[in-house]
């Protein structure tokens, strides 16, 4: 025989239930969109490596540069970088020191997470 704790309690646990429910469902349709964005960006990734391997084949072909200019024209442009520390949309990596934008997620030199980044800031 019920009584009133039982029918109260039975619309409580209802109510708990269906809003763990509607939490679950919420959860997984971000890990779905989180895992798409993911998917989207390392196939843009590869499909930059690609570009950039072969603009450096070109280079390379139709010019006298090698591997050791294109390392000290990256080792410039971090140089150049440092020098721009402070400047708008720039910031310190947590991590190495190293100037990045503020823009960024991961650094582009130690690969460390910039969690105070913004995607929305700098360029
Ligand atoms: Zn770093």
């Amino acid at each position: 025989m019920y009584d009133l704790f039982d029918v109260v309690f039975g619309t409580y646990v209802s109510s708990k239930v269906a809003g763990i429910s509607a939490l679950q469902a919420s959860t997984d349709q971000r890990l779905t969109s989180s895992t798409e964005r993911l998917t989207a960006l390392e196939h843009k990734y590869e499909r930059m490596h690609i570009v950039m391997v072969a603009l450096w084949g070109l280079l390379k072909e139709h010019t006298s540069l090698t591997d050791a200019d294109l390392k000290r024209f990256v080792a410039n442009v971090e140089a150049s970088e440092a020098q721009n520390r402070g400047a708008a949309g720039t910031m310190a990596c947590p991590h190495c020191s190293r100037t990045v934008r503020k823009s960024a997620t991961r650094c582009p030199w130690c690969g460390g997470a910039i969690t105070t980044g913004d995607a929305f800031q700098g360029t």
